[in-house]
């Protein structure tokens, strides 16, 4: 397979950023502060299981103090927000993270905003989310925050391109359509209404796919030229992990792309690092 496009690699960026967490990680506790992340899983979710076991070994990696909380799915929604409450006034927890999705019982968006916004390292709480809407300081959700820092890490300008985010979720597609507009990109949002997605895709110069369904975005939808993030995660048909992207296609036509997996996956978790070291370093200068 011919590939053009310059291919962003999240795994290669990572290790970077997370070597500077690592050094900053060393600088604090060398002040006597550790930073560190609680994470939360309530139920059996074979998928949240990894997440939460990849999410606690980066930390230890770099450094970090992290704690897995583990309950059952039978565990009451007052119970997980006593637990986050012990959490918000522990001082050696600098990040909580609650993992989603939470058993049907619980209400997941009254226990986010249970949190407190100081500790809100996934960036998920309406204070995070209003701090990032009128550009103040809070917290930025990994995913998009990992896809800003792809671009920069390219040296891409954002100022007067038209960037189009497919996928308007709170946690990905409008967090992200609000980051590229703070670097003075023109952002155009699309989602499952869109009535003709390839004649906005066709303008951009810069494409986040952010839906969750394989060949969202195939070559004929893409400008010579353009830069792509995927950020799905999707299964083909032989079970192996893939994106939104028609990888193959539309690396012959953009100059940047990211793969799956490789891309703005592992991206994912270096940001909450980031955020959780910051939340760290806060607390030390407060
Ligand atoms: P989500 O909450 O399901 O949102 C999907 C968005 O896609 C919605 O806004 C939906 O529109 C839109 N959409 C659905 N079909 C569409 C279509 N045919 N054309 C245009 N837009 C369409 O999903 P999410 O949480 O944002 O996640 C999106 C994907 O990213 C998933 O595959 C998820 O697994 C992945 N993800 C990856 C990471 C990572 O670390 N790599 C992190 C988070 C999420 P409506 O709003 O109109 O329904």
């Amino acid at each position: 397979m011919r590939t053009t496009a310059k291919i962003i690699d999240g795994n290669a960026l990572s290790k970077q950023l997370r070597e500077d967490v690592a050094a900053r990680t060393s600088a604090l506790k060398a002040r006597g502060l550790t930073p560190g992340l609680a994470v939360v899983l309530v139920g059996d979710n074979p998928a949240s299981q990894v997440y939460v076991r990849n999410k606690v070994k980066a930390c230890l990696d770099a450094g970090l103090h992290s704690v897995l909380e583990k309950y059952e799915a039978t565990m009451t929604e007052a119970e997980l927000l006593a637990r986050v409450d012990a959490l918000n006034n522990d001082p050696s927890i600098h990040g909580i993270l609650v993992q989603l999705p939470l058993p049907a019982h619980i209400d997941a968006h009254k226990v986010i905003e249970a949190i407190s916004p100081a500790k809100d390292v996934d960036g998920f709480h309406v204070a995070s989310a209003g701090a990032l809407m009128v550009g103040q300081p809070g917290f930025w959700p990994c995913t998009p925050y990992g896809c800003m820092k792809m671009l920069e890490s390219i040296g891409y300008d954002l100022r007067g391109k038209h960037a189009v985010v497919i996928g308007r979720s709170n946690i990905v597609g409008k967090p992200m359509a609000l980051m590229l507009l703070q670097k003075n990109a023109t952002v155009t949002v699309c989602h499952s209404a869109t009535a003709n997605l390839k004649a906005m895709t066709l303008q951009a110069d810069v494409i986040v796919a952010a839906v969750g369904k394989r060949n969202v975005l195939t070559a004929d939808m893409v400008k010579p030229g353009a830069v792509v993030l995927d950020v799905g995660m999707n299964r083909d048909d032989a079970g192996k992990l893939c994106g939104d992207v028609d990888f193959a296609g539309v690396s012959q036509v953009a100059s940047h792309i990211t793969p799956v997996p490789g891309g703005v996956g592992p991206m994912t978790i270096t940001m909450l690092l980031v955020n959780t070291l910051e939340a760290a370093e806060r607390a030390c200068a407060s």
